[in-house]
């Protein structure tokens, strides 16, 4: 089963702790949250224009490759 309660930076694809406050590597932040949220948690958030929608902010290739391997996993 592929493990989506993991934190990907979405600027640099780094894979960090799940209990962080933004990027230790790149200084990405979210600044609604105050941490950058699991990938399971993204999944559940409305894109925009929908209320409510969560922003993502210069999303490097990196992150979506990481995201695809994660699905990819056992
Ligand atoms: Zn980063």
């Amino acid at each position: 089963m592929p493990n989506l309660n993991i934190v990907i930076c979405p600027g640099c694809g780094s894979e960090i702790s799940v209990v962080n406050h933004g990027c230790p590597k790149c200084g990405y932040e979210n600044n609604e949250d105050g941490r950058l949220l699991t990938l399971a948690e993204m999944l559940e958030r409305p894109s925009y224009p929908d209320p409510g929608a969560m922003r993502l902010n210069d999303v490097c290739p990196a992150f979506i490759k990481a995201v695809v391997a994660a699905t990819q996993a056992d």
